[in-house]
């Protein structure tokens, strides 16, 4: 089998709002063609601009060239061969960032592919079925405004009746003081009662201070029992993390922003982190997640896979979450963009008890709904 083209599709809402921590505001959608007629899907959350660049850029020299001319005419199955040469061919502008993001949809077509050509759903290419529904966690944002405590118990609210016993809340007006911070979780505590399960996404809003961050984590989870502390600080402060996971009693997990599994074995080692949570359309595709999941088997901590997009990554995080043991967590996004639920044919939806079901369908088990991708269209699709 051959790769005869790696198609850019770049969509995004009419509005985006740009001091928001929202991924479903756009995307970039990843198709990758053969020739026996097959087409893989893929995603890559980055700026779609720039991931499209990545794609179609022309060979600049050995190790700066566009992917798409990196993948041309070579067999999707050779994932890891794949893999290694984008990396190598893009190393002058890559190693971490967009690249590898961009890198991590191409390799989720070719993984869609071989599901497809084999008429096996993903999971069982990459492991099995530890478990074919996967307890998923509604996840959110903050209120923008730190005052706005209705808001917050409203989508507290909505979490637990749409069947959810575990929700995160993240960024928005989080860290503007601890005495918001304090109102806020304390009006999520006081919704949903003792047993629900509550995780804070900081989105490194304590920056670079880490005896604040130990301080206000401290405080926190003594007062609201949460059930983990994400992105305390920027991933490169490994010696931070490692602090405040020696400090601080609940579980201090992070990695959307880290890449590939140098990246994560580093931040694993030295970040000494409770949890890792690498972003299949960010970190390096279903390939480098692979190794990600064993790199924190052998640490023994979780694997919480992140996803705040589309339900392409919603699918390729249950196949993950499916095929590692230690991955018994879905994230899954409640923000009401179409470009969040309409994308694709299929639905994930949460059954009554909080669990999503794994995809049975050869390969991703996505198909694109491209009359959504049509009406969000930014410009016409990249190809060769
Ligand atoms: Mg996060």
């Amino acid at each position: 089998m051959e790769i005869t083209d790696v198609t850019v599709h770049t969509v995004s809402l009419a509005e985006v709002e740009g001091k928001k921590a929202d991924g479903t505001q756009d995307a970039a959608i990843v198709t990758v063609d053969t020739d026996e007629g097959i087409t893989g899907i893929g995603e890559a959350d980055s700026s779609p601009a720039v991931v499209d660049a990545i794609v179609s850029a022309p060979v600049s020299h050995d190790k700066s060239a566009g992917l798409r001319s990196v993948v041309m005419g070579r067999d999707p199955f050779d994932v890891e061969v794949l893999w290694n040469d984008m990396f190598d061919r893009s190393y002058f502008y890559g190693r971490k960032g967009a690249a590898i993001t961009a890198m991590s949809a191409i390799d989720m077509a070719c993984w869609d592919i071989m599901g497809k050509a084999m008429d096996k759903p993903l999971c069982k290419l990459i492991g099995g079925v530890h478990r074919n529904r996967v307890r998923a966690y509604a996840s959110t944002l903050f209120p923008a405004d730190p005052s706005d405590t209705e808001t917050m118990r409203s989508r507290a609210t909505a979490a637990r009746e749409d069947g959810f016993t575990a929700v995160k809340f993240g960024w928005g007006g989080f860290g503007e003081s601890h005495r918001t911070d304090r109102e806020l979780l304390a009006a999520a505590r006081d919704t949903l009662g003792p047993e629900f399960d509550i995780m804070v996404d900081a989105g490194m809003v304590w920056g670079g201070d880490v005896k604040r961050a130990v301080k206000e984590g401290r405080r926190l989870d003594e007062a609201y029992d949460l059930f983990w502390i994400e992105e305390p600080l920027y991933a490169d402060n490994l010696a931070g993390y490692a602090k405040i996971g020696d400090a601080v009693p609940t579980r201090i997990v992070g990695g959307e922003e880290e890449y590939a599994s140098y990246g994560f074995a580093e931040f694993i080692d030295r970040g000494n982190v409770d949890g890792v949570q690498p972003d299949v359309a960010r970190s390096g595709g279903i390939t480098h997640m692979n190794k990600i999941a064993t790199l924190a088997q052998v640490a023994g901590i979780p694997l919480y896979p992140h996803g705040y997009s589309t339900d392409i990554i919603i699918a390729a995080n249950l196949h993950l979450c499916a095929a590692n043991e230690n991955a018994p967590l879905l994230e899954y996004c409640v923000e009401n963009s179409p470009l969040r639920w309409e994308l694709v044919e299929e639905q994930f939806p949460v059954t009554a008890d909080g669990y999503v079901e794994v995809p049975t369908d050869p390969g991703l088990g996505v198909t694109i709904d491209w009359e959504t991708v049509e009406r969000y269209r930014t410009s016409s699709p990249s190809s060769a």
